[in-house]
């Protein structure tokens, strides 16, 4: 596959790609964007079938940076990084000093922080290395430390304004909620939600994850081919991307998608014909800021944990502006949000 003619493509003003044969890491580090600052966007560490599906993901996760960013009010481009996992390049301090070094050299253009596969002690490895990260543990008050519980908030916040858009309901009382993963941030989610009196359908293909949740919460336990197909509400993705596609749309029987993933449409289209079904997507760039708001928050050191709550509060009204505005025109949610990055950055420029 080329690079400049790749479909995701899309301007990016540089792809760098790292080997260092000591550690075994093979890294890309896409940056779409520095119009509205450097490139913030995290780091994946993750099993690809082959170079051009890492390329693939790499380039759509930087972009949506971009627009992230852009829309949560950042003052930060987009950038995202992935780590070729294979039995070659197990994790290894070596590996993530590497990816440190690599980082380092862009020097400051990209900033990394954790995403899927990274853990806050691997960051604190690739920091020894480069002073272009976030997301590390804080001293005192200070914002900064795992992100995940934030991007929680932020989908949290985000379902309530959905709930209210669509099913006209001030509270998520009595709100089914189905969660497809209880990852890093789908067990926060979850936490959430039945604090709020949701009620949670859940699954994962981590069949420990399950458990553990079952000692904490109550929730049905729902198998992962029917999760995104089951009698809830709200559909809360917060596993994995292209999970709203031409296939699974027709089945869903929820009234909301509101959850974590990246990329959830698997192509814009899949925001229109959503709407034809009369489903309120929560755009997920703009629902799952709250991590990136935290580690930006962090990394600029000018505000504290409560003020990093208030700006990841501000992602329901966001969304509630989007839901008025879908209402009003009858354009798919996706299409406004991406408008308004678009209006954002060429504002900038
Ligand atoms: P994670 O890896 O900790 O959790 C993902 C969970 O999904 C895991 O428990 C995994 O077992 C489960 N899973 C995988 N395939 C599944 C399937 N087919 N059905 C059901 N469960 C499945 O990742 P995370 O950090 O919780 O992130 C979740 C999603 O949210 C990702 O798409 C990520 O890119 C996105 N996101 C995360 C953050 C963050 O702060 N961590 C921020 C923004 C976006």
């Amino acid at each position: 596959m080329g690079v400049f003619n790749h479909p995701e493509f899309d301007h990016h003003d540089s792809i760098h790609c790292f080997e260092d044969p000591a550690s075994g890491l093979r890294a890309i580090i896409a940056i779409h964007s520095t119009a509205l600052g450097p490139a913030a966007g995290g780091c994946r560490r993750w099993t690809y079938a082959s170079d051009d599906a890492a390329l693939t993901d790499v380039l759509r996760l930087s972009r949506g940076m971009t627009y992230k960013n852009a829309v949560a009010g950042l003052p930060f481009g987009g950038g995202k990084a992935v780590i070729l996992a294979s039995e070659r390049a197990p994790k290894s301090r070596a590996l993530f000093e590497a990816f440190g070094r690599a980082v380092d050299s862009l020097q400051g253009r990209y900033i990394t922080a954790e995403d899927v596969g990274i853990s806050v002690d691997d960051m604190r490895i690739v920091r020894g290395a480069t002073p272009f990260v976030s997301g590390l543990p804080q001293d005192g008050t200070g914002a900064g430390g795992d992100p995940s519980p934030w991007t929680a908030l932020g989908v949290f916040h985000g379902i309530e304004a959905a709930v209210a858009a669509r099913l006209g309901k001030d509270s998520l009382a009595g709100v089914s909620v189905a969660v497809q993963g209880i990852g890093h941030v789908g067990i926060y989610l979850c936490r959430l939600l039945h604090d709020a009196g949701a009620s949670l359908l859940v699954a994962d293909v981590d069949g420990d994850k399950l458990k553990s949740l079952a000692e904490e919460l109550p929730a049905e336990v729902v198998s992962p081919s029917d999760i995104l197909f089951c009698d809830a509400d709200v559909l809360a993705p917060c596993a994995l991307g292209n999970v709203l596609n031409s296939e699974t749309i027709p089945r869903i029987r929820a009234k909301v998608v509101a959850g974590a993933a990246n990329n959830q449409l698997a192509a814009a289209e899949d925001g229109a014909r959503l709407t034809a079904r009369g489903i309120l997507y929560a755009p997920d760039y703009v629902i799952n800021a709250g991590g990136v708001i935290s580690v930006t928050c962090e990394y600029l050191g000018d505000v504290d944990e409560a003020g990093v709550t208030d700006l990841v509060a501000q992602i329901g009204p966001r969304l509630a502006g989007i839901f008025e505005e879908a209402a009003r025109t009858g354009e798919p949610t996706n299409v406004i949000a991406d408008r308004q990055a678009r209006k954002i950055i060429a504002n900038a420029a």
